[in-house]
């Protein structure tokens, strides 16, 4: 049984054997198709993998969509030093689910997506870095994995070629941070997961300081489909420079909450309302996160636009991870503000004074706030607070935190101005918690 009842309106490119019965195991992968391409891949060259991913127009699937191909073509083929495969399975962006159900449904074609990076890069060993919460998950990755090595499509001269090929999987502990990709690197390497400075980027000095692709699951998951198919039906599925599908993940004010597998650039209005069923009780929309908490929030009338990374852009957000959260009109967005806010402070590793700082302050003042204990100057200190953080962190986080509080107070002012000296919050008597 899947996550949520399919849409007829998905296209099903990495989630189409998830409503198999017993869909993560070798032999119903390998009845479906499954390590086809990456049998394919073997007769290819390494720059003949990577074209084609070139070709798809697959960018990451983890909030940045860097173009993938590009991201392999950086690895240095002529340097001595092993290459390394690593997955970002620390799935921890608020709203984001999607990567949970890749690997609980679909171990086989992430380990085949891993190793045909392996191929195009000549990478020997592969990581799995999931996130602490997704303990549950490390099982059934260690099953596939397993299963993978005894039957020859890991390990050894993989199916009588010359590639050879080891995956692990490694658990974090939970910390947001660790999402970040060089974080990352240094939490597998067994240090405190803090950023390091880049350049060089993971591409040339990644884990244990070697040359290393790094890329999310949804992202390795797409790859045998890019093989298989040819890059170009996957850049097909979607819009210019944005190949293939996307798993969205709608929460909050939603009859249907779930993750939908749907074409790069469907329509976020059609999301919410054919896919995901509407607003549940005849409520009107009020506004929309389109890619994850850390994404500045859309209105109700900015959200009749194609979910791609350059529309979204264009409309001042972000894609970002696929979390789409839909807040109805009887959202609080000052709450809203606060409980984002909250998360980041309490996420917030405090490497850097302007994220440790500023996103402890900005945590106080929203809860303050949306307590009646604020002013009408406090509004405009608020977003001032949250500019001064933009571009002036060492990793993503502090404009993670910065962005959606700035977009906020901008578009929705009139709601701090009706909280501020010592007003009620104006929309407790309709269901919402006084706290943030
Ligand atoms: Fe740590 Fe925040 Fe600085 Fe990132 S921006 S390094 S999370 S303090």
């Amino acid at each position: 049984m899947l996550h949520n009842e399919p849409s007829p309106l998905e296209t099903r490119l990495l989630t189409g054997l998830f409503t198999l019965p017993d869909c993560a195991s070798l032999d119903t992968y390998l009845a479906h198709g499954g390590y086809a391409a990456f049998e394919k891949a073997l007769q290819m060259k390494p720059e003949e993998i990577i074209e084609e991913v070139k070709v798809s127009n697959l960018r990451g699937r983890g909030g940045a969509g860097f173009p993938t191909g590009m991201k392999w073509s950086f690895v240095p083929r002529n340097s001595p030093k092993p290459k390394y495969i690593v997955v970002n399975a620390d799935e921890g962006e608020p709203g984001t689910c999607k990567d949970r159900i890749l690997m609980e449904f679909g171990p086989h074609q992430l380990l085949e997506g891993m190793m045909i990076a392996g191929l195009a890069v000549n990478a020997q060993a592969g990581y799995i870095y999931i996130r602490g919460e997704y303990r549950y998950l490390i099982e059934i990755l260690d099953r596939a994995i397993e299963e993978a090595g005894r039957r020859g499509y890991l390990g050894k001269n993989i199916r009588g070629s010359h590639f050879s090929f080891d995956v692990y999987t490694h658990t974090g502990a939970g910390a947001y941070e660790c999402g970040e990709e060089s974080a990352l690197l240094e939490s597998l390497e067994g240090k405190r997961g803090v950023p390091r400075i880049r350049p060089p980027f993971p591409a040339v000095v990644g884990a244990f300081q070697c040359p290393t692709v790094l890329n999310n699951v949804e992202t390795f998951c797409a790859v045998p489909a890019i093989i298989r198919d040819g890059g170009a039906a996957f850049a097909a599925l979607g819009t210019p420079k944005n190949g293939g599908t996307r798993l969205f993940c709608l929460s909050g004010h939603i009859a249907r909450p779930g993750v939908y597998e749907l074409p790069m650039g469907f329509n976020l209005l059609r999301m919410i309302h054919e896919v995901g069923g509407g607003i549940p009780g005849g409520k009107k929309l009020k506004s929309v996160i389109p890619g994850g908490s850390s994404c500045p929030v859309l209105k109700a009338e900015e959200c009749d636009l194609p979910m791609d990374y350059d529309s979204l852009a264009r409309a001042k957000s972000m894609l970002g991870s696929g979390g789409v959260v839909i807040m109805n009109e009887d959202t609080c967005m000052v709450r809203v503000a606060a409980r984002i806010m909250r998360f980041y402070a309490h996420e917030s590793c405090g490497w850097c004074i302007p994220c440790r700082e500023g996103t402890t302050w900005l945590r106080k003042i929203l809860t303050r706030f949306h307590g009646g204990m604020g002013s009408q100057s406090d509004i405009g200190m608020i977003g001032e607070l949250a500019r001064n953080m933009l571009g002036r962190t060492f990793c993503p986080l502090g404009d993670a935190a910065a962005l959606p509080t700035i977009s906020i107070v901008e578009k929705f002012r009139e709601e701090f101005e009706a909280h501020a000296d010592g007003q009620p919050c104006p929309y407790e008597k309709a269901g919402q918690l006084a706290t943030a």
